[in-house]
């Protein structure tokens, strides 16, 4: 069954704004079974919104349109879509009432412009909308469903999984099946050849890509006509062959967090962590601490961004910096095994680097990070030149890091990570001053 998104604004248009309302719901409907054959964006033009909706309706059997119904002259779905089907506007007066109220309950009286969200076209079916004002409305035109919401994301989110999702479920005939797969440690390019040929032994089942640098997510879809369990069956099948070839480079799956990865990891270890930054400058530590529960794990994460710091906090001797310089094995290992003093704890990682744009030298060009991972065992160091720019430099070393704990932690090879090139790797004794 096709189905369609069509996008409403000039801000989207000129470009002034990023649609992610069309990528949330093409995902969405595709996910339901649904082949969506068109993504539209019209500016706020009565005649344009009117002909898109004409247009996508009378090729595709769902319609989901965003954007347009709110109180301000630019917001001219209502009319427009009035317009497409050959109906008049109408007021519709329980609608009018809950925005009354709803405005009442705010202290505020209501406008012409705020009752005006009442409007729907005559004939169709009014779409509450219980985060916010204006509500949305379906019908059908041309055998196709038209459903209306707003542009407001949080809002067009409640409202199609409240309102839509019901009316159209049942349309999607489920026969596809879709498993998101997280990765972190190795380049599109080598994941897809890892991959070849999946596709052709497993009947039906695309293998999609996307990259949330520096992560890369691949998605296995499974489509079977009519069999939406055995879509399911094939895409499981694929999936598990997804993960054998990839291995640990597969940290989760679809609404898994890389940093959320760590600390299961660390947790399941009953080990906790300390963080000592230089180049990555917090990174880290923000990284760690936007889960939820971290606490039970992160002890500190230290920003040592100058020398001075990395002596004082972390004990990094002032003749090891004189001797090798900041950017050195010697430095990282000395701010991880100092990190893992001050925090006496299992494992602590640090970054040191030249995150660019200025600051490299023939010896230490820009991209270049040394790693510490101190731990019971032993300290490990190891040096990574990473590409693009300062913003990229920082974000890789942050996973890198990360990266090395997970691994760590659940006891995987700490080689398998394939990020960009990895240059050395120094192996230390134990470091002194075991956890007290
Ligand atoms: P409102 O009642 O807020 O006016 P509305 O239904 O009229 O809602 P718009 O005016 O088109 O919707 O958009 C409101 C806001 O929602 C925009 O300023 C923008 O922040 C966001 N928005 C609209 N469309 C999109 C989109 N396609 N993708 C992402 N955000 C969007
Ligand atoms: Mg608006």
């Amino acid at each position: 069954m096709t189905a369609a998104v069509l996008t409403i604004g000039t801000e989207l248009t000129r470009g002034e704004l990023v649609d992610t309302n069309a990528a949330w719901l093409a995902t969405e409907l595709t996910q339901l079974g649904f082949d969506v054959v068109e993504q539209r964006t019209v500016a706020d033009d009565p005649g344009a919104i009117a002909t898109a909706i004409q247009q996508l309706a009378a090729r595709t059997k769902v319609l989901v349109a965003t954007g347009g119904l709110g109180p301000t002259t630019d917001d001219l779905t209502v009319k427009s879509a009035a317009q497409a089907a050959g109906v008049r506007v109408e007021r519709d007066p329980a609608m009018l009432e809950v925005i009354r109220r709803r405005y009442a309950s705010r202290g505020r009286d209501l406008s012409e412009g705020a009752a005006a969200q009442a409007d729907r076209p005559t004939g169709s079916d009014a779409l509450p909308n219980a985060e916010g004002t204006a509500p949305g409305f379906a019908f059908e035109l041309d055998g196709c469903r038209c459903h209306f919401l707003p542009g407001v994301p949080r809002e067009m989110k409640a409202m199609f999984d409240a309102q839509v999702l019901p009316r159209i479920a049942s349309l999607g005939v489920r026969e596809s099946h879709q498993i998101h797969l997280r990765t972190f440690g190795m380049p599109e390019s080598e994941i897809g050849a890892r991959l070849d040929g999946i596709e052709a032994d497993f009947e039906g089942v695309t293998l999609g890509y996307r990259a949330h640098f520096p992560e890369i997510e691949v998605k296995v879809l499974a489509r079977v006509e009519g069999d939406a369990a055995r879509a399911e069956e094939r895409a499981r099948e694929a999936a598990a062959e997804v993960r054998v070839r990839l291995g640990d480079l597969v940290y989760g799956e679809k609404d898994d967090s890389f940093p959320g990865a760590v600390g299961d990891a660390l947790r399941r270890k009953g080990a906790q962590l300390a963080v000592a930054e230089s180049c990555t400058g917090g990174m880290i530590g923000e990284l760690l601490t936007a889960v939820p529960g971290s606490s039970e794990y992160v002890l500190l994460s230290a920003v040592t961004y100058a020398n001075a710091a990395k002596t004082v906090i972390l004990g990094v001797p002032t003749d090891v910096l004189r001797a090798y310089g900041a950017v050195s094995s010697e430095t990282a290992r000395a701010m991880c095994e100092g990190a893992r003093r001050l925090g006496a704890c299992d494992y602590a990682v640090a970054t040191t680097g030249v995150a660019g744009p200025g600051g490299g030298s023939e010896e230490k060009p820009v991209g270049t990070v040394w790693f510490g991972l101190a731990r019971p065992e032993g300290t490990v160091t190891m040096r990574y030149r990473f590409s693009g720019d300062r913003d990229q430099v920082r974000t890789m070393a942050a996973y890198v890091a990360l990266d090395l704990v997970r691994r760590a932690s659940l006891g995987l090879d700490l080689d398998a990570c394939r990020a960009h090139s990895r240059i050395e790797r120094r192996d230390h004794p134990a470091p002194s001053a075991p956890p007290a």
